[in-house]
C-alpha cells in the first residue's frame, strides 16, 4: 500500500477482488441484490452516482440540485402511494428509514417507557431501532397459517401498554414470508386509539403499486388506508437503483417534525439534518433519480409484470418438486419454501450455490422450521425453468444425503449456555466447534455452510446472535 499504484492496476485488482463475490447481475443471486436486466438503466445509474460522489447533502442550500432530485423522487412516491399531503426524505436504506420512523415516533410522544407494537415477522431493523433508541419492542404472534399479523392480538397489546405505545408497525410484505399484513384492520385499531402506524414497504413499495395497476389482487397497504402515518420504501431494491437509497414518507409534515435535528450550540456551523448522516454523498440520490427517470412508470410496470409472472411460474413449478413446499402463498415477489423433513434447507442452499444459484437460508423461529428465501426480480424471470431444475436436482441430492443430524448432546449444551457468561476464549472455542474457525481465534468463512447453519439453527437466538457477533468481530480484526 505504501507505493502509489497506477489506476489501471488498481482497477484490475478491484476486478480480481470482486470475482470472489456473489454476482450482482444475471438474476441468479436471490437475495441482497436486485437486477432489472436493463443494462442502459444500470449504466445511467452508475454514471450519475459517479457524477455526484463528492457532493454533500449536508447543506441543501449549497447543493440545490440534490434538493431538486429528492423532491422529485418524493413527489413520485407520494403519487404512487396515494398520499397527497405526504412529505418524505431520502435515506441511505431501509434500516435508516425505519430507525428514523421509530426515533420520530418516540420523540413526538415523549413518554417515559416507550413501546412499539409489531408482529413477530417485522424486519429486524425494528429490533435495531428499539435497541438504539430505547423503545421496548412488544412482538405479537402472527397467524400460524397465513403468517400475517393478527390485528386482534395487536389491539390487545396496544391496550395492555396503553399510554406507552409510540408506534405500531406492520409489513407490506414481510421479508421472511412475503405476505402483506392486514394493514386496514390494524389501522382501524391504531386510528381508534390515536396511535402512529408505520407500514414497512421497504421491499414491496416499488412493486405493489404496479401489481395493482396490472389488475392483481393487492390488499390495501398505502396512504389510502386511513390511519397509516408513515411508510418506508427502498429504492435500492425494486427501483433497481445503486445501493444506498430508501424513502421515508410521513402522511403530514406534522408527523415528520421530530425527525429533523438541529444544533446551534457549538462554535461551528449550525448542524441541520433530516437523516442520521450529516455529510452524505449525493451519489446514491443522483443514481436513484437517474435510474427512476430512465425506467419510468411504464418501465416499472413492465418489470413488475415480468417479475410477478416469474413468481407464478416458480410457484407452479414448486408444486412439482416433492419434499419442498411454500411456507405461505406469496403476495408479491418473495417466495419462501420449507422441506418436509426428509432433507434440510441448509444442504439445499449449499447444493444450489454449487449450481450457481444463491438462495438464502432462514433459521427456524418459534414453531417454524428453517426455510429458504427466494427474492425474484425481473432479471431472474427468463431463468425460472433453470432455477426449478436446479432446485429439483438439489432437493433430490439433499434427500439422498438425508437431513444433517445435530448431536443431541450439542443441542442440549447449546440450550444451556448463557451467552452473557462467555468470555473471549470461550467464544473462540465455540466458534471452532461450530466450524467457523480454529481454536487460536482465527476465523474463516467455510466452504460448506450447511453443517455450520444446522448447528447455529439449534442454538437459541441469543446464543446465535452472540456467536455471530463474535465471528464478525474476529473477521474484522
Ligand atoms: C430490506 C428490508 C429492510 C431493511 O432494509 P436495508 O435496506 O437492508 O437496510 C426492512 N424491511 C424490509 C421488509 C426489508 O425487505
Amino acid at each position: 500500500m505504501s507505493q502509489p499504484v497506477p489506476p489501471d492496476q488498481v482497477l484490475a485488482h478491484l476486478e480480481e477482488l470482486r470475482s470472489g463475490d456473489l454476482p450482482t447481475h444475471g438474476g441468479r443471486t436471490l437475495a441482497y441484490v436486485y437486477d432489472s436486466g436493463l443494462a442502459e438503466a444500470d449504466e445511467v445509474g452508475r454514471r450519475a452516482l459517479a457524477m455526484y460522489a463528492s457532493s454533500n447533502g449536508l447543506d441543501p442550500t449549497a447543493f440545490p440540485s440534490l434538493l431538486t432530485m429528492e423532491r422529485e423522487l418524493v413527489a413520485l412516491a407520494r403519487d404512487l402511494l396515494h398520499g397527497p399531503g405526504a412529505v418524505g426524505t431520502v435515506t441511505s436504506g431501509g434500516t435508516e428509514s425505519i430507525l428514523l420512523a421509530v426515533q420520530t415516533a418516540r420523540d413526538a410522544a415523549r413518554v417515559s417507557d416507550p413501546v412499539m407494537i409489531v408482529p413477530t415477522t417485522i424486519h429486524a431493523a425494528f429490533h435495531k431501532a428499539g435497541h438504539y433508541f430505547g423503545v421496548r419492542r412488544v412482538a405479537v404472534d402472527v397467524d400460524p397459517v397465513t403468517q400475517r399479523a393478527d390485528p386482534v392480538a395487536m389491539a390487545e397489546a396496544m391496550d395492555e401498554h396503553e399510554g406507552q405505545v409510540v408506534l405500531v408497525a406492520v409489513s407490506a410484505p414481510s421479508y421472511a414470508h412475503g405476505v402483506i399484513d392486514p394493514v386496514d384492520e390494524v389501522a382501524a385499531e391504531t386510528l381508534r386509539r390515536g396511535l402512529r402506524l408505520h407500514v414497512d414497504a421497504c421491499i414491496g413499495g416499488w412493486v405493489l403499486p404496479w401489481a395493482e395497476e396490472l389488475g392483481r389482487d393487492v390488499a390495501p397497504w398505502d396512504f389510502r388506508v386511513d390511519g397509516v402515518t408513515s411508510v418506508s420504501v427502498d429504492l435500492h431494491k425494486y427501483a433497481y437503483t445503486p445501493k444506498g437509497v430508501s424513502l421515508l414518507l410521513h402522511a403530514t409534515p406534522d408527523l415528520r417534525r421530530a425527525q429533523f435535528f438541529a444544533s446551534a450550540d457549538w462554535p461551528g456551523y449550525t448542524m441541520l439534518n433530516s437523516t442520521t448522516q450529516s455529510t452524505k454523498s449525493g451519489g446514491p440520490l443522483a443514481g436513484a433519480w437517474a435510474v427512476v427517470q430512465t425506467i419510468g412508470r411504464d418501465g416499472y410496470r413492465d418489470l413488475v409484470a415480468t417479475t410477478l409472472d416469474a413468481v407464478d411460474t416458480l410457484v407452479a413449478g414448486l408444486a412439482g418438486i416433492e419434499h419442498l413446499h411454500l411456507v405461505a402463498s406469496p403476495d408479491s415477489s418473495l417466495v419462501t419454501v420449507e422441506t418436509d423433513g426428509t432433507c434440510d434447507v441448509f444442504t439445499i442452499s449449499d447444493l444450489m450455490l454449487r449450481r450457481g444459484w444463491f438462495v438464502q437460508p432462514q433459521m427456524s423461529f418459534a414453531d417454524l422450521p428453517p426455510s429458504l428465501h427466494l427474492t425474484l426480480c425481473a432479471a431472474t424471470a427468463p431463468s425460472v425453468p433453470a432455477l426449478l431444475s436446479a432446485l429439483s436436482e438439489a432437493v433430490a441430492e439433499a434427500v439422498a444425503a438425508g437431513p444433517i443430524q445435530v448431536d443431541e448432546g450439542l443441542r442440549a449444551a447449546a440450550e444451556a449456555i448463557d451467552p452473557a457468561t462467555l468470555d473471549d476464549a470461550a467464544f473462540d472455542g465455540l466458534l471452532a466447534l461450530a466450524g467457523l474457525g480454529g481454536d487460536g481465534g482465527e476465523v474463516a468463512v467455510p466452504e460448506q455452510m450447511a453443517p455450520v447453519n444446522a448447528l447455529l439453527d439449534v442454538a437459541p437466538p441469543a446464543l446465535r446472535e452472540a456467536l455471530l457477533v463474535a465471528f464478525l468481530d474476529r473477521l474484522s480484526r
